[in-house]
């Protein structure tokens, strides 16, 4: 008989949550200068979403650059976008969250050249860290993890001060493989504000298709000590074919409609990934995990799903709606996919089984087999509070 260690969704009351649709990477123009011609304004992002998408919560996260804004501003609070630098500045409109019926969240991505091509990208919300040079010339993705950890400056301090910052790591398959897990061992001892990484970056169009294998194997390794949660993104720049936009995105629990709760959900791993590509795809909505302790057995309550693969160590162990974990064996961590059929998926954050050491292998897309041994993590584990 195996025991579930820990449950993502322990504290959720399921009866008075609420699924909130959530883009919590993007930009606008005021990143890009004149590179792109089809980068839009901040009130238009927001248009966009609002009348072409369900999307209910939205961040805006334009990136550190120095050479359009000095010091450079993170697009937020959407009130102020009238004021604020861009190469387009002249058409910025300023918009009310309220009118809109979205909620703002305050966030943006770091990296430390213009270009695109320095550290490993970085999304941080709920703080303006790298909204001065300094940060942005951090050296390293781990240093910003660090810095983060410290970060008390900044004039957003008053509205967040009580809030601990919530950062990911962005489109990891931009800068490495999922054999090259090991690297980002360290990156999950900096702290707890240290969510997680993105494995659905535009679905699975862009960059990689490797990065939920990298969450697969990094859970196999950490878990059931360290959550590591996973989140889809839609990442948009360009507007002009409609296609850069509404592939993935998060399924937030919210308890009511406010930046607090989105903190507190993403904070909690109380959200699902969720992809759908191409255009038009349906992701299923995952509205309830039913955890019987007693039963032993987890149930997913979803719509718009066609199968659901519980996956474990980077395999599919059971099919169903129903995980009845006390009569199987499984160890480190289990999730459910749900999915649509048509090229939309959804999953659930890891739950927590018992530690062993497996041996697995995964087929990269680009990459010959590789066999995986194992690696106990327990030096860094012992060091993360
Ligand atoms: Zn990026
Ligand atoms: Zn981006």
């Amino acid at each position: 008989m195996v025991e579930l260690l820990s449950n993502p969704y322990e504290g959720v009351d399921w009866s008075s949550i609420s699924v909130h649709r959530a883009n919590l990477h993007g930009h606008s123009d005021r990143q890009h200068g004149e590179r792109f011609e089809s980068a839009i304004p901040p009130q238009e992002h927001i248009e966009e979403y609002k009348r072409q998408t369900d999307t209910t919560v939205l961040a805006i996260t334009d990136r550190a650059f120095s050479d359009i804004q000095d010091p450079p501003e993170p697009t937020y609070p959407w009130g102020d976008f009238e004021s604020m630098d861009g190469p387009n500045s002249e058409s910025y409109e300023n918009v009310s969250p309220e009118e809109v019926g979205l909620i703002p969240v305050l966030g943006r991505e770091n990296q430390n050249d213009s270009e695109g091509n320095g550290i490993h990208h970085v999304i941080t919300l709920f703080t303006d860290y790298g909204s001065s040079l300094d940060a942005s010339n951090a050296t390293s993705e781990l240093e910003v993890f660090e810095e983060l950890q410290e970060w008390e400056d900044g004039r957003f301090v008053d509205t967040w001060k009580e809030y601990d910052p919530i950062a990911w790591l962005a489109h990891p398959g931009r800068y490495h493989n999922a054999n090259e897990w090991e690297s980002y061992l360290d990156h999950f001892n900096a702290g707890s504000h240290v969510i997680g990484l993105e494995i659905w970056n535009q679905g699975l169009s862009r960059y990689d298709r490797n990065d939920e294998k990298l969450w697969d194997v990094l859970l196999s390794n950490l878990m059931p000590d360290r959550p590591i949660y996973a989140l889809g993104v839609d990442d948009g720049h360009c507007w002009e074919e409609g296609n850069d936009f509404d592939m993935a995105h998060v399924q937030l629990l919210l308890s009511d409609c406010s930046a607090e709760a989105v903190h507190r959900s993403l904070q909690n791993g109380w959200f699902h990934a969720a992809r759908h590509d191409p255009v038009g795809a349906i992701a299923p909505t995952i509205n309830f995990v039913d955890v019987d302790r007693d039963e032993q057995v987890i149930t997913v309550n979803a719509d718009d799903y066609e199968t659901i693969e519980w996956i474990s160590n980077g395999d599919v162990i059971h099919h169903g709606r129903s995980l009845p974990y006390g009569k199987m064996e499984i160890y480190n961590y289990a999730r459910a996919v749900a999915k649509s059929g048509t090229g939309g998926e959804t999953t659930t954050q890891a739950f927590g089984f018992p530690s062993k050491d497996i041996e697995w292998t995964f087929q990269l897309s680009r990459k010959p087999l590789r066999t995986l041994p194992k690696r106990a993590a327990k030096a860094i584990l012992s060091r993360f509070p």
